[in-house]
């Protein structure tokens, strides 16, 4: 559905129960329309976190000195795409900091592997990494890439996701590059950032549609301590009027909205929202225009030290109590989880 950024700028701000039950109830019958009632279940493996950058928003940032550093081994990674299998899931998400510690023929044979031994899809979300890497990856058989734009507005990123010297960091061109290499690519954005206006949010989200996104993740930001947004040293908020609100609400109507954008895209219902809305998180996500959810299968105890921001809500979980849990949630709610890889369906 083509909406107009004055359009999407004025559901925003919509407030009213009401009004609001009418969005839910549009993104909830347009997802079933264009993506049927599975849920698509991908495992997700924090490979790394190390990190080359100083992003102002994230607890992994280069400058974190007080974060112990971990890099998964080869059969750590392996290891968890077999639990994937195990659970029947289609996809396995491999996520890190920007790393360069991950090997380009290290990852691409890793890659092959589970491509060889397993029926998964593959999805990388490893930051931005050169042309050349990206294409030995998918010649290795990575079939997803995620990477959020994280805001449109070039000046407000600038200032939390400084360039590397000599790099310019140009997110929405390195999108490009993934579609022209053949991957399924997915974008998305942080929502209530300081300094972020409506107006910019709901340019976003036009965005979205406008890059034939196959994939959109967007999350609330949740400041870290140890960031420069979270010291409140980062950009300064806008007047109320104007300044997104980084709440759970808002999260959904991001979701919804960008799901009447983005009709067959696979919409995850992110963990930052579920930290906020620890009790109904999900299940309210699933109504209001996801259908996909990722399970953490980093091992346990690397999970603390993924710490992009503070409690974040899969940390303590175990992964078998967590999935024969939700299994009962996904069928009791009629949303049965998809089988299969469960990439983009383009409309017939
Ligand atoms: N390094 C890769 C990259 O930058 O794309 C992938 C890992 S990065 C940690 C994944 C995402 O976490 C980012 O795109 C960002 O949107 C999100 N994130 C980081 N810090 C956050 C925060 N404080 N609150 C909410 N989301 C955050």
């Amino acid at each position: 559905m083509h909406l107009a950024p004055q359009a999407i700028e004025h559901w925003l701000r919509e407030d009213s129960p009401g009004s609001l039950a009418r969005l839910w109830e549009k993104a909830d019958r347009l997802r079933r329309k264009a993506v049927s009632d599975a849920v698509q279940m991908r495992g997700l493996v924090e490979i790394s976190n190390f990190c080359r950058r100083g992003c102002g928003y994230c607890g992994l940032h280069v400058g974190n000195t007080l974060l112990p550093r971990y890099r998964m081994s080869r059969g750590e990674i392996l290891d968890a795409a077999n639990q994937a299998v195990a659970f029947g899931f289609g996809t396995v998400v491999l996520q890190a900091g920007e790393d360069s510690g991950i090997e380009a023929d290290w990852l691409a044979d890793v890659i092959a592997t589970i491509k060889a031994d397993t029926p998964l899809a593959v999805t990388l979300s490893l930051g931005e990494r050169t042309e050349k890497e990206l294409a030995l990856w998918r010649r290795a058989g990575a079939d997803r890439y995620l990477l959020r734009f994280e805001t449109s507005d070039e000046k407000l990123f600038a200032a939390i996701h400084p360039s590397l010297p000599g790099e310019r960091s140009d997110r929405l061109a390195l999108l490009r590059k993934l579609q022209g290499l053949g991957y399924e690519t997915g974008g998305g954005v942080l929502i209530g950032l300081p300094g972020q206006s409506y107006a910019s949010l709901a340019q976003d989200i036009a965005l979205f549609a406008e890059l034939d996104l196959d994939m959109v993740g967007s999350g609330p930001f949740i400041p870290h301590p140890d960031t420069l947004l979270g010291r409140g040293q980062g950009p300064a908020p806008l007047p109320a009027e104007e300044q997104v609100p980084n709440t759970a609400l808002m999260g959904y109507k991001v979701l919804a909205l960008t799901r009447l954008v983005c009709p067959e895209a696979n919409l995850p219902c992110t963990t930052a929202l579920t930290t906020l809305n620890t009790d109904h998180g999900l299940e309210t996500g699933l109504q209001r225009g996801a259908n996909v959810i990722m399970l953490n299968l980093t091992p346990q105890q690397l999970r603390p030290l993924y710490q992009i921001y503070p409690d974040k809500s899969c940390v303590s979980e175990d992964p078998e109590q967590t999935w024969a849990h939700l299994h009962q949630t996904l069928l009791a709610m009629g949303r049965p989880p998809g089988i299969g890889p469960g990439g983009r369906k383009h409309p017939t």
